[in-house]
Order: structure tokens, then C-alpha cells, then sequence
């Protein structure tokens, strides 16, 4: 790459206005003669990072961090210097000397970038090929006009094997390149690659700044497999953290501060040509952390468009707890039946579309009361006790303290129960959170530190204590019941409360499990496991696990058989095990006071502390979890 010119590099840094481009990453909003937002270098809840467009610098003083245009780039985008001019210049149009092809110093990354934006033009410049039409008919069905494909540079992978690889090698670009982009794959033999795209219509996906990252290619013969073919991660294309669209919506979102987040490619394009321009989707991929603050920086608000299957559902309802954590609002919106965003607007039009989702919005609370009605939650106390935490644990997570103060309000109306009984579940759920955080912080400064990925250090164990028939239970159940089971039983107590040893790690594994939404009970029998969850799940899916006559005749509570209503039976032993702990917790406690009163010291904060208990032990007979916490 030659040097650019100090010429070039004023050209650009005096076209650059330094708020647009840190617009592209942080929310700003004016304050005097400066910009103020939350800094992208460092976690902050109140805005410490400040633009100052006469100066033409920024400056956080959170973090310290500090300078012009080209090093807020340089920092944020993680390039060079000269890769930071690059990309301002392309953005700002200055013609740089050698823009068309990298030379031979130019980094890896470079080259990839460079690779993936030559096959976008061979795959736009091929949609218009005889051999073409019927990739022209799908868009023709769609109503996708001229212009949009032109927006969204959308293409046609000719039908062979190595159409793209011989045109890029004439370029010349060099194999090796083309495999690193996700563009050729090696044929098993060691003989040369061969195109990953073939006969395909092509979207190209970018970055929230323009450049080509991969591509996402659907069939065009119905009878195709698979039905899309996304670009893998390249050094270039991290999926976690991108979204489609978002290139294309970034100035809508931020002048709405609204994003819609849908399903595919041709539900963006569709509802960007309408006019319904601030919308992405997150495609291949369930919503990430990642992708809810690259919108944090446009948005305030995220409407999620979901489908009322199952599945649809927990995505919605994982979707929401990922938004209100990032400080933002989740709004869920449900299409008539059999409609999706694409058909809907191409029947109704933009101006009805954005209509529709004004009136049907639901906030969080409603959207998931409603549809735990609907799904039955509601009709058992136990039901509507999961219910009740299920949202106010969710309401833990918003970081705002006005905000999440006004939704507990409304989750008191919604509920009808009053906001001083939910209060106490409220604050042991953020104590949880704030535990849950902190853990991440330490883990994160230790992977800093040693500089490895290696997952952390195991949490400090005390030494294995056999399971008791209660959480044998739980897990049987959960085991046969699946991801909901896991979802509905570890919604309504803490892992804290499983035993230490092989019950706990395997309620931890489950627990993975429903957070990758891959439920599978045979890992438990199979040899990646330790030896004791083995034993362990071998006895409990083969040892008849019928409730004991002593506890039903000595505790007086109703312990249902296994083969009974399953949520029935868990919510049983979830008291069963609740009182156990209650229990060990009592003795402690009745220890601690004789040990005081024997020493003559004073025992009022023990006794409190017992009367405490035994009012919990009460409500947790009653099934009162909610107010049992
Ligand atoms: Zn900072």
C-alpha cells in the first residue's frame, strides 16, 4: 500500500464531521456547545463521553480516553491508522491513490475486505445474466423493485464450480484470500477449491459502515438444500455481532429512536422499500448481547416482531431480557395469522404496517402475562406464582432506577397484586443479578490478565454431598420434560438450592443446556460427564422414585406420583427441597443462639432472624413462593 499523502489525510479529517461518525457508535445527544453520550471504550451508566465538533475531538472522563476522528475510528474499529483514513475516505468519498487493490503490505484484513467487495460486484453484475431469470423471478414475486436490489446490492451466484474462483484469480485475488472471506471452499482431495455459492440469490451482508462482510445465499430451485447458505466467521465477519439492515437503518432508528427487529432479508428489503426504514434482523442467529448494543447506540426503543409458535416465543422472551439489560425498551408485536412482515406490507402497505405495530405493541408485562394466560400459567397458584417472577425478574434487569421503578408499578396493576409484595422478589432478584455480574466482571479480568480464553477458574467447591430424593426428583423431571420443565422449575428457585455435588452440576448443565436452547438427555449417560452425574442419572431414570409414606403422613403435604401432572409433582418437591433448606438453615440458626445465650451475648437479631424463617417456612408450605424470597 503506498503512503497516503498528509494532504489527503487533512482532506479528510476537515469532510469528516466527527459527530456523524461517533453518531455511528454512541448515542449523542447536545449539550452546550458539546455532544455527551455513554462511552463505547468503557461500561458507564451516566454519560461521560463528550464530542466537541469545533475542536473536532472527543473526550471521556470516565475512561480518559481521548482524540480526533481518525483514533476514535482507529480505536473502535480496532485498525491502523492508515486502515481508519481508509474508511473515513471511503465514507467521505476522497479518492485515495491505490483504492482499488490493495497492495502487497496491505494486512490480511485488508485483503479479505477487498476479496469480499469484488465478488459483491461479480454476483450484482451477474443477477442481470441470461442465465439469471429465474433469480430475477423470485424478486419479481416479492416485489422487490430495481432500486433495492441496487441498495442492497443483491446478486446471483451462477450455477458451476468455479465461476467466482476463476474471476477473482484473474483479478488477481489469491485463493488463499478467498478461503479466509468464506468465499471458496478446499476440495477434499487437496486439488484446488471449489465456489462456496452456486446458483443462489445472493445478499450480501454488510457492516454498520458499508463494507461487505459475507454473504447469506437462498435457494433458487425449491428443491435446493439447504434453503439459505450463510458466509461462516471469517477473520472479518463475527456473526454475534452484526445485523442485516443495520447499515441501511442506522439514520431511521436514530431519528425514530425506535429499531424493528424481524426475521430475514427479505422482510428488511421489503420494509425499507415502503418506507419503513428503521428495521433490521438478526438473521442466523438468535438476538446477542453484541447485537442489542450495536442498536443501543441508535435506539431506545426495540419492537420485536415475533411468531407465536413456541419456539418464537422463549426467542421473544430471551430477546426481551437482553434488551431491558442493555438499559433499553422491548416492545413485542404479534402479525395476524399467517402473516409475516414481508406479505403483510406488500398487501397493506408501509404507512398500515407502522400503523399496526403502533396499535399492538405490547410492553414486556402485558406480553408475557398474556401469554402465560393463554398457555394455562395462570389457572394454578404455583402457575401464576412462576408468572409473577418470571416478569419481575425480568424487571431486575433494567439498570434505570426510575424506569424500573414505573414498570414495577405496572406489573402490580397487571398482576393486581400490590408493589410491597413484589418488592422483596424484586430486590433478591437484582441482588442475584448484581452477584451474576460481578462474577462476569471477575471472569473477564481474568481472561485479561492470564490473556487466555480459558474458561475461569472453577468457583471454590466444598466436597460432594449426596442428592436427596426431592431434587432426584426435580430432575427426572426435568429430564423428561425438557426445555419448558427446565425453564418453568429453574424460573421458580435458585441453583443454590439444589445440593452441592453431582445434583447441582447437573442442574447447572441443564440449565446450559435451555441457554443454547439444545436440550439433550443422553450427555447425561454418556462418557463427557463425570462419573458421579452419570451414576447419578442412571439411578434416577431407572429407581422407581415414588414419594416415601413418612413424608406424606409426617409433613402433611400431598406428594403426587411422578406419572401425575408433572408440573404438579415438581412444585411438590420444590417445596419439599425449599423446606430442607430451610430446615439445615434453622438448625444453624438454633446452633448460633444457644452458642450466644451460653456465652451470655445477645441474641435479639438471632431471634428476629428465626421468626424470619419460620414465617418462610409458612408461605413455602402455601406454595407463596413469591412472597417466600
Ligand atoms: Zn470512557
Amino acid at each position: 500500500m503506498s503512503i497516503i499523502p498528509d494532504t489527503s489525510i487533512e482532506e479528510v479529517r476537515d469532510l469528516s464531521d466527527i459527530v456523524d461518525v461517533v453518531g455511528d457508535y454512541v448515542r449523542l445527544k447536545k449539550r452546550g456547545s458539546n455532544f455527551v453520550g455513554l462511552c463505547p471504550f468503557h461500561t458507564e451508566k451516566t454519560p461521560s463521553f463528550n464530542v466537541n465538533p469545533s475542536l473536532g475531538i472527543f473526550k471521556c472522563f470516565g475512561c480518559g480516553e481521548g482524540g480526533d476522528v481518525f483514533s476514535f475510528v482507529s480505536r473502535v474499529e480496532g485498525l491502523s491508522f492508515p486502515e481508519s483514513v481508509r474508511l473515513l475516505a471511503e465514507r467521505v468519498g476522497v479518492v485515495l491513490p491505490e483504492e482499488d487493490g490493495p497492495g502487497e503490505e496491505a494486512s490480511e484484513n485488508e485483503s479479505i475486505y477487498h476479496a469480499l467487495r469484488f465478488t459483491a460486484r461479480y454476483f450484482f453484475s451477474a443477477l442481470s445474466g441470461d442465465d439469471a431469470e429465474a433469480a430475477r423471478d423470485i424478486l419479481r414475486e416479492r416485489a422487490i423493485t430495481p432500486e433495492s436490489v441496487k441498495t442492497f446490492g443483491i446478486g446471483f451466484a451462477p450455477d458451476g464450480w468455479e465461476g467466482l474462483l476463476t474471476q477473482a484469480q484473474k483479478a488477481p485475488i489469491d485463493p488463499d484470500i478467498l478461503e479466509k472471506a468464506g468465499l471458496i471452499i478446499p476440495r477434499k482431495d487437496g486439488s484446488g477449491h471449489y465456489d462456496r455459492y452456486r446458483y443462489r440469490l445472493i445478499f450480501p451482508i454488510f457492516s454498520h459502515v458499508g463494507k461487505v462482510l459475507g454473504f447469506g445465499g437462498r435457494i433458487i430451485r425449491p428443491d435446493d438444500e439447504p434453503k439459505y447458505i450463510n458466509s461462516p466467521e471469517t477473520p472479518v465477519y463475527n456473526k454475534s455481532r452484526v445485523l442485516y439492515g443495520l447499515y441501511h437503518a442506522k439514520n431511521a432508528i436514530r431519528s425514530q429512536e425506535e429499531a424493528i427487529l424481524v426475521e430475514g432479508y427479505t422482510d428488511v428489503i421489503s420494509l425499507y422499500q415502503a418506507g419503513v426504514k428503521h428495521v433490521v434482523a438478526s438473521s442466523g442467529t438468535a438476538l446477542t448481547p453484541d447485537q442489542v448494543s450495536a442498536l443501543a447506540r441508535y435506539a431506545k426503543t426495540i419492537v420485536l416482531l415475533y411468531d407465536a409458535d413456541k419456539a418464537g416465543l422463549r426467542a421473544a422472551l430471551r430477546g426481551i431480557d437482553l434488551i431491558l439489560k442493555s438499559g433499553l425498551i422491548p416492545y413485542a408485536v404479534r402479525l395476524p395469522d399467517g402473516e409475516d412482515p414481508d406479505s403483510y406490507v406488500r398487501t397493506h402497505g408501509g404507512p398500515a404496517f407502522e400503523a399496526y405495530l403502533k396499535d399492538h405493541r405490547q410492553h414486556f408485562v402485558d406480553f408475557v402475562h398474556e401469554n402465560a394466560r393463554a398457555a394455562g400459567s395462570m389457572d394454578t397458584p404455583e402457575g401464576r406464582a412462576a408468572v409473577q417472577r418470571t416478569i419481575v425478574q425480568s424487571i431486575a434487569l433494567i439498570p434505570d432506577d426510575l424506569v424500573r421503578e414505573s414498570y414495577l408499578r405496572t406489573a402490580s396493576g397487571v398482576l393486581d397484586i400490590p408493589d410491597v409484595q413484589l418488592r422483596p422478589v424484586l430486590e433478591a432478584a437484582r441482588r442475584g443479578e448484581r452477584r451474576a455480574a460481578i462474577r462476569q466482571e471477575r471472569r473477564r479480568m481474568r481472561t485479561t490478565l492470564s490473556g487466555s480464553e480459558e474458561p475461569a477458574l472453577k468457583p471454590r467447591r466444598g466436597p460432594d454431598k449426596a442428592a436427596l430424593p426431592a431434587e432426584k426428583r426435580l430432575l427426572r423431571i426435568m429430564l423428561e420434560g425438557g426445555l419448558d420443565m427446565v425453564e418453568w422449575i429453574m424460573g421458580n428457585m435458585p441453583l443454590s438450592d439444589f445440593t452441592e455435588g453431582p445434583s447441582r452440576r447437573m442442574a447447572e448443565m441443564l440449565v446450559e443446556q435451555y441457554q443454547n436452547e439444545a436440550f439433550d438427555r443422553n450427555v447425561f449417560l454418556s462418557h463427557s460427564v463425570d462419573a458421579t452425574i452419570r451414576s447419578l442419572t442412571a439411578e434416577i431414570m431407572t429407581v422407581e422414585l415414588e414419594p416415601s409414606e413418612n413424608w406424606t403422613r409426617r409433613k402433611n403435604i400431598r406428594v403426587p406420583g411422578l406419572d401425575e401432572n408433572a408440573t404438579e409433582a415438581a412444585a411438590s418437591a420444590m417445596v419439599l427441597l425449599k423446606l430442607h433448606r430451610l430446615r439445615e438453615q434453622e438448625t444453624h440458626l438454633r446452633q448460633a443462639i444457644f452458642q450466644a445465650e451460653s456465652g451470655g451475648e445477645e441474641t435479639r437479631e438471632l431471634n428476629r432472624q428465626l421468626v424470619e424463617l419460620k414465617r418462610f417456612e409458612k408461605a413455602v408450605k402455601e406454595r407463596k413462593f413469591i412472597d417466600a424470597v
